[in-house]
């Protein structure tokens, strides 16, 4: 065909992603369309506009808390949702279609419920009074754990608790640490050194601190790229009294067993991306059906219909890997590989999806309120949070025995 001819295009693809049947159950359908139209009705209207503006939105917190999104994973005894992992990933992966920002606050606030109900197993007084708030979004529990001398080697971590008579006394820095200065935020679970461990590496403990406490300082909020309509702040502690029961697990172990634990968390970041490749999708298929150009719909030309395939591609592949690790996960069988692996794939195809889509759209793939120009800002974080790339790359590479 040549570029003057004039080219036919199909209006009839689906851009809703690549079907993983062997994955999820009809509950799990029922829930991905509870989503979707929650995400339809609800999210995206105003989804540009939070963005641009970087706002974030109390009202849209309490209406996904309404659907229990927060407490997703902790267990109905405590008062969370007693889901499995692919609920809490078709959660981020709908919200993200459309609203990144609202995907990593469900999924941090998902995370740190887990990981209290995780900690705090023989605490059940604790996780009767926090959990159900929390999984209804009415109590915000931040993730302290990386600082500002770096968050790949998390475990090096500087931030002292040190033992008092009655309890313990905190000092030090968190960066980058999200759902923090929100109208919802009450504590941040914290990780801190609490001696020395093996190989000159510090022993780490977890601490439930409120953020009222006298001595924590939430600092102003970043500028970000993206994920602009979420809430991160640095955190700074000065002399911060925490009474003993402050302490979450075992002391001094509780890196390890954050570690081991969180290895679940990177599939639902994966999902994230997921949503954002079919983001990109939705949102190309849009364009280049209307845009016209050399008398012809954009999408009739092979290069744009190629491009326009990779993406679709690119989201399939990503949804096979993502639903097929929160599978394995939900069954007990081990992910460490397969969690590693969807959210490195998934993340960079993200971002070559959002590369191509911005690039499609051409003067609209750089002005804020198309949705592609939205995804491309929202992808770059998808490399780099929940552990990079490079990360992902150490762990796959030490998984197949290399010592790195
Ligand atoms: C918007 C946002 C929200 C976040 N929310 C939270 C949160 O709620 N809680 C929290 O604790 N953290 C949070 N983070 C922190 C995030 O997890 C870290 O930014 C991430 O882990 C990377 O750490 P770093 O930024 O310190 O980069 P660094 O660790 O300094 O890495 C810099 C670069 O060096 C590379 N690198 C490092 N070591 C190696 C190596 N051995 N080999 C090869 N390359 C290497 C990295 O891949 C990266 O490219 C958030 C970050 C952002 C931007």
């Amino acid at each position: 065909m040549t570029q003057t001819a004039r080219p036919h295009v199909d209006a009839g693809v689906d851009t809703d992603g690549y079907p993983v049947p062997w994955a999820l159950e009809p509950e799990h359908h029922d829930w991905q369309r509870a989503m979707r139209d929650f995400c339809a009705d609800v999210v995206a209207g105003e989804a540009a506009e939070r963005s641009i503006e970087g706002r974030f939105d109390p009202e849209l917190v309490r209406a996904v808390g309404k659907l229990g999104a927060f407490g997703l994973l902790a267990p109905e005894r405590v008062g969370g949702g007693g889901a499995d992992l692919r609920t809490l990933c078709l959660a981020a992966e709908e919200l993200a279609t459309v609203d990144s920002s609202l995907a990593v606050t469900v999924h941090v606030q998902a995370i740190s419920v887990a990981l209290l109900v995780h900690l705090a197993a023989d605490r059940e007084d604790l996780l009767r009074e926090l959990v159900p708030s929390a999984s209804r979004g009415e109590t915000f529990i931040s993730f302290g754990l990386t600082e500002p001398s770096g968050g790949s080697d998390a475990g090096n971590i500087t931030t002292s608790a040190r033992r008092t008579g009655d309890g313990w006394v905190i000092n030090g820095a968190k960066q980058f640490i999200t759902n923090s200065g929100t109208p919802f935020s009450r504590y941040v679970l914290l990780f801190a050194a609490t001696g020395e461990g093996r190989k000159g590496r510090p022993a780490v403990s977890a601490f439930l601190v409120p953020l009222d406490a006298p001595g924590v300082t939430v600092g102003p909020p970043y500028a970000k790229l993206g994920w602009r309509a979420s809430d991160t702040h640095p955190l700074y502690f000065d002399d911060v009294h925490v009474s003993g029961d402050a302490l979450l697990g075992t002391e001094g172990r509780a890196y390890r067993e954050a570690l081991q634990f969180l290895t679940w968390a990177r599939i639902p970041i994966a999902a994230m991306s997921v949503g954002v490749a079919r983001g990109c999708l939705t949102d190309t298929m849009r364009f280049v059906k209307d845009r016209q150009s050399f008398g012809a719909p954009l999408g009739g030309y092979q290069a744009v219909a190629f491009q326009t395939a990779d993406i679709a591609a690119m989201a399939g592949m990503a949804r096979v890997m993502t639903y097929d690790a929160a599978w394995k996960y939900d069954r007990g069988l081990p992910i460490e590989h397969e969690a590693a692996v969807a959210k490195l794939m998934a993340s960079e195809a993200a971002n070559k999806a959002a590369y191509t889509a911005t690039q499609l759209q051409g003067g609209y793939g750089f002005i804020q309120e198309t949705a592609a120009t939205r995804h491309y800002q929202d992808a770059r974080i998808l490399t780099i949070g929940e552990g990079t790339s490079e990360v992902q790359r150490l762990l796959i590479a030490r998984g197949l025995g290399l010592s790195v």
